[in-house]
């Protein structure tokens, strides 16, 4: 993707609005970041190279989030959609001249949650941008935006990241230092840093692996398990933000762990789980209907999308449990 956009910046055919889809974790918020700071970065190559230098007060600014040729905006906290207004003074700051740099530029984060009124009141600037603007989006997939939307913006996807990748960057970050232990944690990670280093920490691991385990239980128990993954969510930090993130973490390894049993009962293999939490999968596999898995499954992407859309998360949490745990019981 860098070498493509080079080539693209350097023959003067950057598009006004891109679109960027793809899993969390894969970088797609540094790449527009990035992107935005070599096209206003004061050394003479950077934008030719894509390559900001990090250090002049351009740079300095886009990182600090201070650049007044420079917004990012997202989902407002506690609320479950992109406001209208937010739209209309991201256009407007995008109609403006620019006032030190080159370009304007706006990178609108949480796509997913525009509101059809909010898309709707993005799409004179879309249908006629401004000169010198760039309009980045950051959503997880094209599914989730109105098809005018993606009409009139170019669609860049995200892959997941490959394990070796995963591996030298915790590496590096200095998360771990065993070259085994990272390329472990890489192939947890199944393609996403964020999910990769968040399992770096040895609690949550432990944690995911005995809830994944106990789910497989003929006499789970759902309502302790409630309160341990509020406990778990909670602990996640006092902001709302940090909290609905784990939970979606959390809801991430239940998805990958119910869609491994289904895998395994086609007798697929499932390398991205821990030995016990295979073991586990299998254990449900043999146990119940492809239906029961299926229904687990769904139930579980449904409350992904209660938290997306702001549903108090102990409610949530509860309510999934429960849930599971029902659906999970021996048939
Ligand atoms: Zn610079």
């Amino acid at each position: 993707l860098v070498e493509a956009f080079r080539r693209v910046v350097s023959s003067g055919r950057l598009a006004h609005a891109y679109l960027f889809t793809g899993p969390p974790g894969v970088g797609k918020r540094l790449f527009a970041v990035e992107l935005a700071k070599a096209l206003l970065c004061e050394h003479p190559q950077a934008a030719a190279r894509l390559d900001a230098c990090d250090e002049c007060p351009a740079c300095l600014q886009v990182a600090a989030e201070v650049h007044p040729d420079f917004q990012r905006f997202g989902l407002p906290e506690e609320a479950h959609e992109i406001p209208v207004a937010l739209i209309r003074e991201a256009a407007n700051h995008l109609a403006l001249r620019p006032a030190r740099g080159r370009y304007r530029v706006l990178i609108l984060d949480d796509a997913d949650h525009l509101s059809d009124a909010a898309a709707n009141a993005f799409l004179k600037t879309l249908e006629e941008p401004p000169p010198a603007s760039l309009l980045t989006l950051i959503g997880t997939s094209p599914d989730r935006q109105l098809p005018t939307i993606v009409s009139r913006c170019q669609v860049i996807r995200f892959s997941p990241l490959p394990a070796d990748v995963l591996a030298g960057h915790l590496i590096s970050e200095g998360r771990v230092e065993d070259p085994a232990e990272a390329a472990r944690l890489a192939r947890l990670g199944g393609g996403s840093l964020s999910r990769a280093q968040a399992l770096a920490d040895p609690e949550l691991l432990k944690f995911r692996t005995e809830w994944l385990q106990d789910l497989a239980q003929p006499r789970h128990d759902s309502v302790a398990w409630a309160g341990r993954l509020v406990q778990i969510v909670e602990g996640a930090g006092k902001e709302s933000a940090a909290r609905r993130e784990r939970a979606n973490l959390l809801l991430g390894f239940l998805v990958e762990f119910l869609r491994a049993a289904l895998v395994l009962q086609q007798g697929g293999d499932v390398p991205q789980l821990e030995a016990a939490e295979a073991r586990a999968a299998r254990t449900l596999a043999d146990r119940l209907p492809a239906e029961r898995l299926l229904a687990a499954l769904e139930r579980s992407l449904e409350a992904t999308m209660h938290v997306d859309r702001r549903v108090q998360l102990v409610l949530a949490l509860e309510a999934l449990a429960d849930a599971t745990g029902q659906l999970l019981r021996p048939a």
